[in-house]
């Protein structure tokens, strides 16, 4: 762990090099960024090694699940990064006459990024593309749960970039917490709802802006104007890539009783193509993060039938990927967020009882709604709230980079990717410019006789 007195220095280092305004420069926020990617395309290898150590990743879901949406990420930020920096020429009103009014887009200056393990790449470097685009400079504490790649992530950062520009500082909550009392002009978090709430309070005591990506627990409705075998199949891949590590995982299902046995038989059999008849086996299934993991997981395994799976493997924290029906709303795996490969299955009859099911509980980062039916699809748009939704799909929304990803309440503030990643770590600064010329003097006092003229003049 870093002394404190060398984490002071190198912040405040950040600081007065962020004043030299060397990164404010467009061409030099490009070549960052290209520098960026192109290390990542050389290390694609290692990378794709150090995940498969921390969470048994294959190359294929690293691919696509964290070193593709980073390309996209950086090629999207470069093309459009001088459209983005351009001031916005707003309109003025009659009485600011002579002058102009723009939006100028400026860095906030030094940014804290503190990242999870479950995507311990994608989720360290995307907040920091973000921040290179927005002109910032930058710390990322990664997680200490997986080693290799925050490892991996030290290396390619602080042997490629100036320290005093973007630095990974290695640690674990007592590094996280001398970063936290550090100035910072912004703070964007990845994690737990019980953390997010640690990292605001320190941010509080400093008025520091802070995004939070929290999680919690997202539901998935299935009702019956659905394609079975295609619903069964997405529902199956979200929820069991990366063994269920992720925020936006399927955490439970909803269904309507209607299609109930035809739709659990579907998902017990895209289990089997998927993962094989032993998942153990197949080089496509990853693993629970470390044993604290593993046993929460176990604990949640009854009561209620298995359907599927349910087996273990302690010394390789193995949980084959489990449905579980017969659940009661009030059983613990309904209590906190899953982030593992259980899904429990609840059901429905009208779909108002779905809707209220979920607004009885904290806002989720994400609802998805299987149905073709475009009166139901309008039901939960308008009756629920969640940072996202997807319709007839589950976790794709992640890759549009059009589309802000954040949460709402209990799952977080703030949002990033795209253009809302450039907007999260840029101030948008209102500037008035006025000219000398012309100055009716109806605003200064002595105001003896110009309220009828301000009246009948400007309303
Ligand atoms: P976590 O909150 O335990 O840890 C996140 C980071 O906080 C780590 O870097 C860790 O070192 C640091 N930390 C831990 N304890 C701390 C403390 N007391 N004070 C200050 N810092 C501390 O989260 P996790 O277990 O790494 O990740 C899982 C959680 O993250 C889940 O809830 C998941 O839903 C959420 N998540 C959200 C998103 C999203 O984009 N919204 C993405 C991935 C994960």
């Amino acid at each position: 762990m870093l002394k404190t007195e060398n984490i002071q220095t190198i912040v405040k280092n950040k600081h007065q090099y962020f004043l030299l305004k060397e990164t404010q420069n467009i061409e030099f926020r490009q070549q960052k960024l290209r520098q960026l990617k192109q290390i990542i395309i050389e290390q694609e290898n290692e990378i794709v090694e150090a995940l498969h150590k921390d969470l048994g990743k294959c190359h294929f879901e690293s691919y696509l699940s964290e070193l593709r949406i980073i390309k996209k990420e950086i090629e999207n930020s470069i093309n459009n990064l001088k459209k983005w920096t351009k001031p916005r020429y707003v309109s003025t009103p009659i009485e600011q006459f002579p002058g102009t009014a723009f939006i100028q887009v400026q860095p906030k200056g030094v940014v804290l990024i503190i990242s999870p393990w479950n995507y311990p790449f994608s989720l360290a470097i995307l907040p920091l593309i973000g921040a290179i685009a927005a002109g910032n400079c930058a710390i990322i504490k990664p997680s200490e749960l997986s080693p290799n790649t925050s490892k991996i992530l030290e290396e390619i950062i602080n042997n490629n970039f100036e320290e005093s520009y973007i630095k990974v500082i290695q640690g674990g909550k007592d590094t996280s917490q001398q970063l936290l009392k550090e100035s910072w002009d912004h703070i964007f978090f990845t994690g737990s709802p019980s953390i997010g709430k640690i990292v605001m309070e320190a941010a509080a005591k400093q008025l520091i802006p802070v995004t939070l990506e929290l999680g919690g627990k997202s539901p998935c409705i299935v009702d019956n104007n659905i394609n079975v075998k295609e619903t069964a199949k997405r529902i199956v891949w979200g929820k069991f890539l990366n063994a269920g590590q992720s925020c936006i995982a399927p955490d439970y299902l909803l269904i309507n009783r209607q299609i109930k046995s035809q739709l659990l038989e579907a998902i017990v059999q895209s289990i089997k193509e998927f993962y094989g008849e032993d998942p153990a086996q197949s080089p496509d299934y990853g693993r629970i993060i470390n044993q604290y993991h593993f046993n929460r997981l176990c604990a949640l395994l009854s009561p209620g039938k298995i359907l599927i799976g349910g087996k273990v493997i302690p010394e390789e924290n193995y949980i084959s990927p489990t449905v579980i029906h017969k659940i009661e709303p009030d059983f613990p795996i309904m209590e906190d967020e899953i982030f593992g490969p259980i899904l429990p299955i609840l059901e429905y009859d009208k779909l108002e009882e779905a809707i209220a099911f979920i607004n009885k509980r904290p806002k989720p980062l994400a609802i998805y709604l299987f149905s073709n039916n475009q009166k139901q699809q309008k039901m939960i748009l308008e009756n629920t709230s969640s940072g996202g939704v997807g319709i007839n799909d589950t976790v794709m929304q992640y890759g549009v980079l059009t589309l802000p990803f954040g949460g709402i309440g209990k799952s977080g503030m703030g949002s990033y990717h795209g253009k809302a990643s450039f907007d999260t770590f840029s101030h948008y600064k209102s500037v008035l410019k006025r000219s000398f010329w012309l100055e009716t003097n109806l605003r200064f006092p002595p105001y003896k006789g110009k309220l009828k003229w301000i009246k009948r003049l400007l309303g």
